[in-house]
Parts: C-alpha cells; structure tokens; sequence
C-alpha cells in the first residue's frame, strides 16, 4: 500500500513537473501607439500557435493561443485611444488562451512572431490598422485636388531613429536610445521651425517603430529637400566617445551588396527593425535605406557642414564624413545623412545625453550646419502642380482655339479637364497642361 501510494505520488510529481515545463505563458503584454496603427506585443515563454481574426459588429479582434495560460496583467488603454476600448481574455476548452480586443474602429491586422534579442524573449505581434471608411476617402480625394501653394521653405525631414518595441541602443544607465534621439529631433524641429525659410517634418512622434522604408516614404510625401536621420552610438569598449556623421557612396558598389540589402530590408520591416542582432547591421540597413534616395554630393556637403558644427561642441569620433560602401539602387530625390549625435556606451556621453541643454546644444549644431547647406542651395520656386496653368473661358472661344494657342492637343486638355464633349461655357475655368 505505502508502495502504491508512493508510485502514485511520484507519478503525480512528474506529471506535474511535465505540464509546467511545456506550458507556454503569456508573461507580459504591451502596447506602441503610432499615428497610423497599434501594436500589441505579446512576451511569450516559447514559440506560439496562434489564430488572429476580426469580428463585425461591434467590432473586436480575437486571437486565440493554444495551450498558453496569461500569467501578467492587461495593459490599460486610455479612453481616448482612438483604436482600442478594452481588452478581456479567458480560458477555452480548459486550456486554450482567448484575448479579445473590443475596437473603436474597423481594423485590419497583421501578425507575426519574433525571435529573442537583446531586450526581449519570444514575442508575439499584433498590429492593428484602422481602416477608412468610404466617405473619409472621397473626402481626401477632394484635399488632393486643391491647388498647391508656392515654395518658399526648406522642408528637413527629421528623422528620430528607432522607436516603440525598437529601443535602439542602451547605456550603462538604461537610457534608451529611441528616447534621447526623439528628445534631440523635436528640440531641432522647434528650432528649424523658427527659421523664416525653413519648416520641419518629424518622421516619427512618439514612442513607436516605423519600418526603415516607410520613413523614406513619409519624407518623400513631405516633400522634404533634406532627410537627417539621429541616431546614438553603442560600442563594446566603452571608451569609443564622439559623433560621426554618414552618408552614402556608391563606390565600391556590388550586387552582393545589392542582393544583402534586398534580403536584410525585407526581413528589418517584416519584424520591426529589430531581428537583425548586430548593430552595426542595424545601422548599415538604415543607410542603405537611405542610398536609394541619396544624392551623394549633396548629402556629403550637408553632412561635412553638420560635423563641423558637431566638432564645435564636443568630440568627434571620426574627422571625416563616413561613407558606407554599399550600391545605390534607384535614382537619388532626397540628400539624407545619418547622425551619430555621442556614444550612448560612454558613461559621461550618456549622461549628457540625457540633459535638455546637451540635446538643445546637439540641435543647434545641426541646424547651423544645415542652414549653411541651405544658403548655397536654390530654393525651387514653383512645385510640380504649380506649373499647371489655367484659363478663364470668354466669349467667342473655342476648345480647339485654346489648345492652339496654348500649344497643346485638343486630347490632352479635354483629359486634363475630364471633359467628354468640346462644351464650354463664359467664364468656366479651365486648367491648361503643362
Ligand atoms: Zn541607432
């Protein structure tokens, strides 16, 4: 009997032993709020098998993980958060994990799993997308055909590295790269902004992780004349201090190059930017993302005129401008450089990293060296729009006497206008092609 008993005992003990070493948990749970979507992070103690979907009515996602229990709290959204009203989660069939996101809005989501780096184990992606609805897409057809206004500013897009579950590098402090660099790019917005013949594009707002290209494209859409990317330095000898200041060169270019930033681009935005374990990848991924708009000469002026501004207030890592040797893919539009502001490893870089007056110092050296890149550069006096003449419609006239004497195709005016007929009416305004 007593052997019995401690047979079963052991049996019990070992069943038990088994059940929490392949129970899979939920041991923490956050989220990153951008302008244009949510992401919901998931820390997970291994791998998951999961299922996303989308409910009508009222609106909600569901996921659904298998053999997973919820060992952390739910993260209170605020309620004002324009995505997400609630959160709840229980237990299915005695052993599955359900969340349930109760949504303001209609969502489409994306998902994905990432594999453990320096910050985090596994972790489980949601990201949340609201979706227009009908009228608010007429509406910003309308705004797109409102007539462009005259050139007259400088637009910098700038460019505040990292950002959300993304932390960028860290000091010996536990100061954040992704915060110290927002914290310098919204200080050299307000000063760019005071300058009569400049404005200033922040790329990223806030606390969340935009995809390496996307950052390109958003600049582009501001129609930026220059792109400057800040970033913080990390090194393993701690004594590695200064700023250094990249662009790119199309010297040295490969296709092995090419077909690596093919492949490393593609995984950076499919995770985050966060997969890649090497910083110096990180780093090289963000420069070639910038080498496919780079206008070389132009970013090289503008970047040896911020380093010598840099030099004033501190050391420099390296006296010259860097040039990361890898292929430029397409036509350059935007001179971009990439700033490394100190090195976040150095204890007393990271300590002046973290004041106001330090990173207000950092701004104002930018801006002096862009501003004198600016003054030797031509502000473009009309935009593409712009050039786009029109015509007032008086009496006698003719569709095809004003093509004539505007010297374009009856065709393309009548496209232009959308016109189906050569009807035209006394006073009716009319765009003449360019
Ligand atoms: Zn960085």
């Amino acid at each position: 009997m007593m052997f019995l008993i401690r047979v079963l005992f052991f049996l019990l003990i070992a069943n038990t032993a088994a059940t929490a070493a392949s129970a899979k948990k939920v041991e923490s749970l956050r989220f990153w709020t951008a302008p244009d979507h949510t992401r919901l992070v998931f820390d997970v103690s291994s791998p998951v098998d999961y299922k996303v979907f989308v409910l009508d009515n009222p609106s909600r996602l569901v996921l659904d993980l298998s053999g997973v229990t919820f060992n952390t709290s739910l993260p209170d959204f605020s309620p004002s958060h324009k995505v997400v009203s609630l959160m709840r989660q229980g237990l299915r069939n005695k052993k599955d994990l359900r969340v349930v996101v109760d949504l303001k809005t209609i969502v489409q989501a994306k998902s994905f799993l990432l594999k453990p780096n320096a910050d985090y184990g596994h972790r489980l992606v949601v990201d949340l997308y609201p979706q227009q609805k009908k009228s608010s897409k007429q509406a910003t057809v309308i705004k797109k055909s409102s007539p462009s206004v005259k050139k007259n500013k400088w637009i910098v897009a700038i460019d505040a590295g990292h950002g959300g579950e993304d932390p960028g590098a860290k000091g010996h402090k536990g100061t954040r790269e992704k915060v110290v660099v927002l914290a310098i790019a919204k200080k050299l917005a307000t000063l760019v902004n005071q300058q009569p013949n400049m404005k200033a594009y922040l790329v990223r707002t806030g606390d969340y992780y935009i995809g390496l290209r996307k950052r390109m494209e958003k600049a582009r859409k501001a129609h930026a004349d220059l792109f400057v990317s800040i970033h913080a330095d990390a090194f393993k000898d701690q004594r590695a201090r200064g700023s250094s200041v990249y662009v790119l060169s199309n010297r040295g270019a490969s296709s092995e190059a090419a077909r690596w930033l093919a492949n490393s681009e593609n995984a950076a935005d499919l995770v985050g930017g966060v997969s890649l374990d090497d910083k110096d990848n990180v780093l090289a991924s963000v420069l070639l993302d910038l080498s496919q708009n780079a206008t070389e000469d132009a970013s090289a002026t503008v970047a040896s005129e911020v380093l010598k501004n840099l030099n004033g207030i501190g050391h420099v890592h390296k006296k010259q401008v860097q040039r990361a040797g890898f292929m430029v893919l397409k036509s350059p539009d935007i001179p971009s450089i990439l700033i490394e502001t100190a090195f976040i490893s150095n204890r007393q870089e990271e300590a002046r990293l973290r004041t106001s007056s330090h990173q207000r110092k950092v701004a104002k050296a930018i801006l002096k060296g862009m501003k004198t890149y600016f003054s030797k550069q031509r502000l473009p006096s009309t935009t593409v729009a712009e050039t786009r003449a029109t015509y007032k419609i008086k009496r006698g006239d003719t569709l095809s006497a004003i093509a004539q004497k505007h010297r374009v195709s009856l065709s393309s005016l009548k496209k232009i206008n959308s016109m189906k007929s050569n009807q035209i009416k006394i006073g009716q305004v009319i765009q003449i092609p360019s």
